[in-house]
């Protein structure tokens, strides 16, 4: 079975689909095969990708159209990284498994099914906690919390990793959670603060991993392509890359 790691935070603009994207294509460039799920409407890490989400069937065409994954899973860069969107159809699609509940159990064999064939998911959650985001975290080995390290970001923080837990416990598998800190910048005040509180109140959840803020990160998606590729020696895409070994330590440690 493969590792599926949830990105998610029901705060928009904390840098989920950013690690999503940059932390996918490094696990995919050591060989291992990988796919970012998007799972957010508005599609960022497949455009972030440079995959037109216009034309995608994506996970919509899995589950109304029975279409099989090599349909639907896009391959982007190197041999062994793919991007799965939510497709053309995503405006509707959780009304659809509302209106069904045989797709529910449907999307669930799915996500079943990807993890199975792929080494790393990696799941680009929304800020909301909808039908399909609570599916996929149930699913999940692993869930990454990325907490933008500017004021408010620690307010409803305990409540949001309570009910990933609860998610994460009514899918039978022990809460596995990891605290990711992005945008930091040295020597300002509301980052150190946040970095604090994290540090005080959430020490054995927090990743070692501080994302700095880079300008390298925010630039990459209007090019299409990683920072970590563009820019593998910027400070951006360096934390990323400590994340991508932490990463498959934990997944080493799991799967001994
Ligand atoms: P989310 O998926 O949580 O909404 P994004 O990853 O889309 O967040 O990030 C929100 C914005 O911040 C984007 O414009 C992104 O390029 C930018 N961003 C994310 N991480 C960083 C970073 N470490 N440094 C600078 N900009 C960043
Ligand atoms: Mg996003």
């Amino acid at each position: 079975m493969g590792y599926v790691i949830a990105i998610a935070n029901h705060k928009g603009g904390v840098g989920k689909t950013t690690s999503a994207i940059n932390l996918g294509t490094l696990l995919a460039l050591t060989g291992r095969k990988t796919l970012i799920l998007d799972l957010d409407l508005q599609g960022t890490a497949t455009s972030g990708l440079g995959v037109r989400k216009e034309d995608q069937a994506g996970l919509a065409g899995m589950l109304l159209e029975d279409k099989p994954p090599v349909d639907v899973c896009r391959p982007v860069y190197c041999e062994d990284l793919f991007v799965l969107p939510l497709g053309k159809q995503a405006a509707t699609i959780e009304d659809e498994i509302r209106k069904n509940p045989l797709l529910m159990e449907k999307l669930e064999s799915v996500l079943d099914r990807m993890a199975a064939a792929w080494d790393f998911v990696i799941l680009d959650c929304p800020p909301t906690f909808g039908l399909i985001p609570n599916a996929a975290i149930r699913q999940a080995t692993y869930t990454c919390i990325p907490v933008q390290c500017e004021f408010f970001s620690v307010e409803g923080l305990t409540a949001m990793l309570k009910r990933i837990q609860e998610l994460q416990t009514a899918g039978g598998r022990s809460p596995r959670v990891g605290i990711l800190l992005t945008m930091y910048t040295q020597g300002d005040e509301s980052s150190d603060q946040v970095r604090k509180a994290v540090e005080q109140n959430f020490r054995s959840l927090l990743l070692a991993p501080i994302v700095p803020r880079d300008p390298i990160l925010s630039h990459a998606p209007l090019i299409g392509i990683p920072a970590v590729l563009q820019a593998p020696e910027s400070r951006g895409a360096r934390a990323y890359l400590e994340l991508a070994w932490e990463v498959m330590k934990h997944e080493r440690q799991e799967t001994g």
